[in-house]
């Protein structure tokens, strides 16, 4: 339902939870966070209920890191629990998603992922998603991103998806597909959501990633490439500014 990144040089649990109170007029059932510092501690809170439920949780709790993203999730596969909110992790749990929409063809996936020994959490169909890239990567021994862009190829549906790796500790990567993006420009930092509203106080540059693109995002680059990987030139709009 929706979505928030950050990637530069603040801490990100502020801005990713500020972010998701702002996203909360859009509905939802479940929250959760992940975050990710440079010693590559890959820290994830998630719970079935509000946003300042999950807060009230993580207070006290380590959520340091550079890097971050939340998620609210209006359940479409899997009940409304702890367990099916997102971020959901890999097998290995090097590898995180956050995902808005549906992986309608998770059925067959799942069952190829069991059967080459993949173990699931969750009952979402974007568990599915996390595992293939794992398995993908494992497989052909090839590194992240070219596994990203392989699992998306055989996904039928709808996303707005953002993926972290432990391996990766510097590197947000997002995507979509018949599902909204934004990426708010910094000064050596970006913004990621699902709309603009999350964004709007930090900057008001912004690229709206289309379907079928990923973008790899470090504190002082990004990268928009297609599925295919030719590289996409960004096109930087200004929000207007609501007084
Ligand atoms: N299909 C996913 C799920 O049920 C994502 C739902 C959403 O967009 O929040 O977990």
């Amino acid at each position: 339902c929706g979505i928030v990144g950050y990637i530069g040089f603040r801490d990100a649990y502020p801005i990713v939870i500020k972010g998701l109170h702002r996203l909360e007029y859009r509905g939802y059932d479940s929250a959760g966070v992940a975050l990710l510092d440079e010693t590559s501690n890959l820290n994830i809170y998630k719970k079935a209920g509000k946003v300042a439920d999950l807060e009230g949780f993580i207070e006290g709790r380590d959520h340091s890191g550079t890097i971050g993203m939340g998620h609210t999730r209006w359940a479409t596969h899997g009940a409304p629990n702890d367990r099916n909110s997102h971020p959901h992790q890999s097998g290995d749990e090097k590898l995180a998603i956050i995902h808005n929409g549906i992986i309608e063809n998770y059925g067959p996936l799942k069952e190829e992922l069991i059967s080459r020994g993949h173990v699931f959490k969750s009952d979402t169909d974007t568990e599915v998603l996390i595992h293939l890239i794992e398995d993908i990567r494992q497989e052909a021994e090839i590194d992240l991103q070219k596994a990203v862009r392989e699992a998306l190829k055989q996904v039928i549906g709808a996303y707005a998806i953002v993926i972290m790796s432990k391996e990766d500790p510097e590197m947000l990567i997002a995507a979509r597909k018949g599902s909204p993006m934004v990426i708010g420009v910094g000064k050596n930092e970006y913004f990621i959501a699902s709309d603009a509203t999350p964004i709007v106080e930090y900057t008001k540059n912004v690229i709206y990633l289309d379907d079928n693109e990923i973008a790899y995002l470090k504190a002082d680059e990004l990268v928009i490439r297609s599925i295919d990987n030719e590289v996409k030139t960004p096109y930087v709009q200004q929000l207007e500014i609501k007084l």
